[in-house]
Order: C-alpha cells, then sequence, then structure tokens
C-alpha cells in the first residue's frame, strides 16, 4: 500500500484527492487460513497485526459480525494509563502505553495520541492511601506517576471545583505521559496495516458455531459458510460468553452495559484528563472541543448497547460538582457499549480447554488502553503458546484462586 506522508497528500491534491487507495481490502473468505480471529475491535485487529509482525503468521483472517471498530473499540472514552497496582497489570498496560507513544509511526496512520496526563482525584483519605499506595507500586514497577497536593490539581486544571459539596479533593495520582488517542484511528490504522500484510478483514461475517475435532479446534461455522484453521482467536469483548459456549466452555465473565456522552463543542478548557471515582464520573476534552464525559456501568446484566437513564443523571451530577462550568452546556449525544467484566476486574488472556482455541477477553470497562499491549501479547500466545504478558491472566486463575486484584484501578471507572 502506498504510504501516507506530508508529500502524499500534496501530490493527491493535485487530482483533487481522487487517487486514494481503499485503506483496506474487502476479501471474499477463503476456505483455510492458518489463524482466524473472530472480531475485529481494537484487541483482535492488533492480535492479528502482531502475529504478522511479530511472528510472521500472515494467512490470517479477522472475521467481523457488525463493521470494524463498531464494538466497544469505538465507543469508549479513550482514556490511556498504566497506573494500575499489581505487577502483571503495570507490565501489560505500560507495555500498551509506551506501544502507543510510536503507534501512528510503526502503523503508518496517525492515531493521535495525545499523552495529555490524567488525574485520578482522590476525594476521601481511603482513596488518599490507596492511590499512594499505588505511587510506591508503580515506583517499584517503573511505571512513572505521583501523588499530587490540592494545588497542583488546581495548577493542572483549573476549571475544577476543590471544594465539592460533598468532597472536597484531597490530592491525586498524576501520571503525566497518560493521556488519549483518537479511537476509530486504532481500529483503522490496525486494520490497513493487517491488510497491507495480505491479511483478510472480513466485515458482516458473523460466527455461528466453533468446529471441534477430538477436543481440537479445526474451524468457525460463520453467515458466509464453515471457514477451516489451525488455530482460533475470540476477541469478542461483551459476546466473550456466547462464543465459549459455541466452543464448549463457560467463563467467569458478565456483561454490562456501559455508557458515555459528549457535550456541545466548546472552547479548549482542559488539556488534561480527569476521573473522579467517588462521586463517579471522568471527562477530557476532545480535539473538536466537545467535553467527553463516562459514567458508570449497569448493575445488572445486560446487552443493550445504550446503559440505564439513571446513570446519565447521576453522572453529570457527580461532574457539575467537579466542574461547576459544565452545568450550562448542552449535551450531544449518548451512546453505550457491552462490556465483559471478570470478578478481578482483570482481563483473561488465556489457553482454553479446547486445544489451539485462545481467548482474549475480560477488559471490562478499561480495555482501549491495553490495545497494543494485548495484541503483542496475544500475538505472541497463540504463536508459542506462552507469554510473559499473558500468562499470568490464563483462566486457571480463577480455578487456583490466583486473583490479580483491580477492583480500585478498573472496577468502573477507569
Ligand atoms: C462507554 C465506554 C467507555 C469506555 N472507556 C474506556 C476508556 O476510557 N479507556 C479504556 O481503556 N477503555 C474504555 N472502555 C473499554 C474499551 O472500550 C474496551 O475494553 C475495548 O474497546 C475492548 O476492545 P475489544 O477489541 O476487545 O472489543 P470490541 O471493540 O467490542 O470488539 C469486539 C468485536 O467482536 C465482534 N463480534 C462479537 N460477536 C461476534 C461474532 N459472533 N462473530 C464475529 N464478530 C463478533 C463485535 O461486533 C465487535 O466488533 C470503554 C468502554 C465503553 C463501552
Amino acid at each position: 500500500m502506498k504510504r501516507y506522508s506530508a508529500f502524499a497528500v500534496a501530490k493527491e491534491a493535485l487530482s483533487h484527492h481522487m487517487g486514494w487507495e481503499r485503506a483496506w481490502a474487502s476479501p471474499e473468505p477463503k476456505e483455510r487460513y492458518d489463524a482466524i480471529i473472530i472480531g475485529a475491535g481494537g484487541h483482535g485487529l492488533a492480535t492479528a497485526y502482531y502475529l504478522g509482525k511479530n511472528h510472521g503468521i500472515t494467512n490470517v483472517a479477522i472475521l467481523e459480525k457488525g463493521w470494524l471498530g463498531g464494538g466497544n473499540t469505538g465507543r469508549n472514552t479513550t482514556i490511556i494509563r498504566s497506573n494500575y497496582l499489581q505487577d502483571p497489570s503495570a507490565a501489560i498496560y505500560e507495555k500498551s502505553r509506551s506501544l502507543y507513544e510510536t503507534l501512528s509511526q510503526d502503523l503508518n496512520y496517525n492515531v493521535m495520541f495525545s499523552p495529555r496526563g490524567v488525574i485520578m482525584l482522590a476525594q476521601t483519605q481511603h482513596e488518599v492511601r490507596g492511590y499512594e499506595r499505588t505511587a510506591h507500586a508503580n515506583a517499584l514497577q517503573g511505571v512513572t506517576t505521583e501523588f499530587i497536593s490540592p494545588a497542583r490539581v488546581k495548577e493542572l486544571c483549573p476549571i475544577i471545583n476543590l471544594d465539592g459539596p460533598r468532597y472536597p479533593v484531597l490530592g491525586g495520582l498524576w501520571q503525566a505521559r497518560a493521556g488519549t488517542a483518537r479511537h476509530d484511528a486504532v481500529a483503522w490504522g490496525y486494520a490497513r496495516a493487517c491488510s497491507d500484510m495480505g491479511m483478510h478483514v472480513i466485515q458482516k461475517c458473523e460466527v455461528t458455531g466453533v468446529r471441534t475435532e477430538g477436543g481440537k479446534v479445526t474451524g468457525v461455522t460463520t453467515s458466509r459458510g464453515d471457514i477451516a484453521c489451525d488455530r482460533l482467536g475470540i476477541v469478542v469483548a461483551g459476546h466473550s460468553g456466547h462464543l465459549a459456549d459455541m466452543a464448549g466452555f463457560r467463563l467467569p465473565v458478565e456483561s454490562v452495559a456501559l455508557q458515555a456522552l459528549v457535550s456541545e463543542p466548546i472552547k479548549p478548557c482542559m488539556d488534561v484528563v480527569v476521573m473522579a471515582n467517588t462521586v463517579h464520573g471522568y471527562m477530557s476534552q476532545s480535539d473538536k472541543g466537545e467535553m467527553v464525559i463516562g459514567g458508570g456501568a449497569d448493575g445488572y446484566n445486560n446487552y443493550t448497547q445504550r446503559g440505564s437513564f439513571h446513570h446519565i443523571e447521576e453522572t453529570v451530577r457527580a461532574l457539575i460538582e467537579t466542574f461547576p462550568m459544565i452545568s450550562r452546556l448542552k449535551m450531544l449525544r449518548q451512546w453505550g457499549g457491552i462490556v465483559d467484566m471478570t470478578g478481578d476486574r482483570s482481563p483473561i488472556l488465556s489457553k482454553t480447554p479446547v486445544e489451539n482455541c485462545f481467548i482474549n477477553c475480560g477488559w471490562g470497562t478499561g480495555g482501549f488502553k491495553a490495545i497494543p499491549g494485548s495484541g503483542w501479547g496475544f500475538a505472541e500466545l497463540m504463536a508459542k503458546g506462552t507469554s510473559p504478558l499473558c500468562d499470568a491472566f490464563s483462566l486457571d486463575r480463577f480455578k487456583e484462586g490466583r486473583f490479580i486484584d483491580e477492583s480500585v484501578a478498573a472496577g468502573v471507572a477507569h
């Protein structure tokens, strides 16, 4: 594929931009692939990309029942950070954050990574102690974070109200190289790079069955016919339980709706991301000027892609306490995604009881930030059967009681 560059933009301008080729091909499915990935969200596409780039496996199909990036990857509030408490989490999230730093160059696609910094507010003594502990853990893990004072919070985010009616701001956990990226561009960039390597990104192709023989995966049944494969990766977020059911095993995940909303666009007023977990809401400003707002997950299992109505009121109320100036803003749109939550709020990157069938799920409310690192590790797991980034996140941990408890770092707000 032609490389994107300033020179290419200038050259195409001469022909009124009519000469650009399609960013990715739309091929018909073949009868067989070395590897099939189910789900063309960020994690599925990144897995395919690193299978090709790091392990030379390019006879790969990524099957997507809708359109690529149309699941949670295109519905999230794009916060990227790696300030988790447990060592395995810090390793995979920090790998991911560091890959984001150069992802645009790597993919030759501008993913608009913006390391503007993330503050997680401490609004109770309990949170102060919790975040101080995380800052110490991060120092040992080589992740750069610091616990900052209320005055420093105000300096970084002048529109914040430190003396809210319910909870004052007592400080915050600050990660200066955390930030945001453009979610669609992450999916599109990986899809284009996969297509460039000769992989097949096949949209409108729903997997309806997993075929096995003698306990080993042999292929999938889809809305576009049967397709054989040697290795299968299930990477379908909120639909993981259904796909596991098709393959004949059970998963310890629950699917719930998580929602977000954006305001009308306004002039730049905030150049950091703020998360307020006690009052519960988080906010950043998009490049278009909209205030991007995230709220809580529904308290019951469901597959709606919109979320419960009362959450909007609770989230907006929490953010008006924290940022009184937004009380005069009009909200523009609201939407939801189906997130897959595990009991310890950590993901599952694992072999399964079916030989050569692998599962990547359980990212819950916080998997956008993990896309490059998860793809890197999961591709290694699929190629070699083991991966230092993934091994701690295996399914066995639920049998062995080896939980990776991130309920504070990733419970709902993220
Ligand atoms: C409102 C909201 C806000 C969020 N905010 C953040 C945030 O700020 N930061 C952060 O890090 N994370 C955030 N997340 C979480 C993040 O979006 C997800 O963890 C991440 O996008 C999951 O990516 P994925 O590739 O695993 O799943 P998805 O992007 O959902 O992709 C899975 C794909 O599988 C496809 N699929 C399902 N079943 C089948 C089938 N049978 N056959 C073929 N294809 C199938 C789906 O159509 C979908 O496209 C948020 C999520 C939501 C909903």
